[in-house]
């Protein structure tokens, strides 16, 4: 699944050959996706020069004079920029001719991907407006979130990946994070320290600034080519092993569910 980092980098990727170009042809050949393709969104972007490419959570933001197109890749989508005469496959669905005989194709095998368009101001939009703020934003600290977790009981790690306060902590992160901040994924949020939540802040910054760094190294794949965009991995020191010894102290890694979703540290570093 596109976690930040891999949005990110698909921010950056498309960016030099979207900004400041027109759009001439909108061809929707899938409008169900996780919410429909708006019908109206060929004639109002058609025509239309698009200004930026903008993040926000894992939306991308494509402001035009008219409106904003609003991108979420869900659970399989990606984007590329492709030759017009690329040959479509099945699970290409959305294809933006560019002026510069490029096409920004959406592929989406799963559909839970959206394309939406809007009118209001982007902060304002119901998807946009509860969001916590981005992790490596300056108002993301730690004592912002040691403030909101006071007389919490839910799990930290539970608590991290909401995204109400803070965006884009995936659960990957989430256990790198963790164990970077040598902090127990199971702990109550509202039983950590103001200082842990600080060295938890910078775990988090340094594990997504990690991986977005590893993404730029993937940048030209989202450029032509037949492969999708390859999604990339940073080093994990804890997802996905389980029962392996700990890079740190060689003790066996414990996995356990949260929030039904896998979840791994060292019962000796992480406290
Ligand atoms: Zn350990």
């Amino acid at each position: 699944m596109p976690e930040l980092p891999e949005v990110e980098t698909t921010r950056r990727g498309i960016l030099p050959h979207v900004r400041h170009h027109r759009v001439e042809r909108v061809i929707v050949r899938e409008p169900r996706l996780r919410w429909p393709v708006p019908p109206e969104l060929p004639a109002m972007l058609e025509g239309q020069t698009i200004n930026d490419v903008q993040r926000r959570a894992k939306y991308l933001l494509l402001p035009t004079d008219n409106g904003t197109l609003m991108i979420h890749l869900g659970m399989s989508g990606c984007l590329r920029i492709l030759p017009a005469n690329t040959p479509v496959m099945k699970h290409d669905h959305i294809d933006l001719l560019l002026e510069t005989g490029n096409l920004l194709r959406l592929t989406d095998p799963r559909r839970f991907g959206a394309m939406l368009w809007t009118r209001e101001a982007i902060h304002d939009h119901p998807l946009i407006q509860a969001l916590g703020p981005e992790p490596l934003s300056p108002l993301f600290t730690g004592e912002a979130l040691y403030q909101q977790s006071r007389n919490r009981k839910q799990a930290i790690k539970t608590f991290i990946m909401d995204n109400h306060i803070v965006v884009g902590v995936g659960n990957i992160y989430a256990n790198e994070a963790l164990f970077k901040a040598g902090i127990r994924p199971d702990r109550p949020a509202g039983r950590i320290s103001l200082a842990r939540y600080q060295r938890l802040e910078l775990a988090i910054r340094d594990v997504l600034s990690r991986a977005i760094e590893q993404g730029g190294t993937t940048l030209r794949d989202f450029v032509g080519g037949d492969g999708k965009p390859g999604y990339f991995r940073i080093e994990l020191a804890m997802y996905g092993r389980a029962g392996e010894p700990c890079t740190t102290c060689g003790t066996a890694i414990r996995e356990v569910r949260l929030g039904n979703r896998s979840t791994c540290f060292c019962p000796q570093c992480q406290r």
